[in-house]
């Protein structure tokens, strides 16, 4: 059983290597950004609160996010651990997580960091958008130069303040 928090910047290769660990480990991938972008395609409530700030890069509140977390995990009882994706992104997120774990009586095993040369994420996002449109798949509303600008730069801002936050904790690692 593990339990880990991934950290990486758009275009990293987060939702990629999440999907690898859930196929060989079978963990439980909760992706903030999925669940938003699947609530805001359904409409609910909480996808309509969360739709413009999705659109364009910026942060949805620290309360829509963590509520999202809390009902996830719950979910989690068949699963042999989980991967965060994209959560905590603020020191609010990351001490509300540490109140549900302790909740819920799971511990944190790992928080690994994609460390990917900002000018390659990009790249990296241009060649997603153009995979999604050859094979008729919807571009992501924020994956245009705005709004990826801004995402990344809520990463840097997140970054500084995670990493010594869990760099406490003795559960950061570096990749
Ligand atoms: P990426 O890492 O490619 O920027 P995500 O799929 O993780 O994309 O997130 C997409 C968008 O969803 C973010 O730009 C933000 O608007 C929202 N979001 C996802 N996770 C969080 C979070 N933990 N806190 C606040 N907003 C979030």
């Amino acid at each position: 059983m593990v339990n880990l928090v991934l950290i990486g910047a758009p275009g990293a290769g987060k939702g990629t290597q999440a999907e690898r660990l859930v196929r060989d480990y079978g963990l439980l991938h909760i992706s903030t950004g999925d669940l938003l972008r699947q609530a805001i395609a359904a409409g609910t409530p909480l996808g309509l609160k969360a739709k413009e700030a999705v659109g364009s890069g910026e942060l949805v509140p620290d309360k829509v996010v963590i509520g999202l977390v809390e009902e996830t995990l719950a979910d989690k009882a068949e699963a042999q651990g989980f991967i965060l994706d994209g959560f905590p992104r603020t020191l609010e997120q990351a001490r509300a997580l540490e109140g549900l774990l302790r909740k819920i009586a799971e511990p944190l095993h790992h928080v690994v960091v994609f460390d990917i040369p900002i000018g390659e994420l990009a790249e990296r996002i241009a060649k997603r958008v153009a995979q999604s449109s050859s094979s008729g798949v919807q571009v992501r509303s924020d994956d245009n130069t705005e709004a990826l600008r801004r995402r990344i730069d809520d990463f840097t801002r997140a970054t500084v303040v995670l990493l010594p936050f869990y760099e406490e904790r003795q559960v950061y690692q570096g990749c």
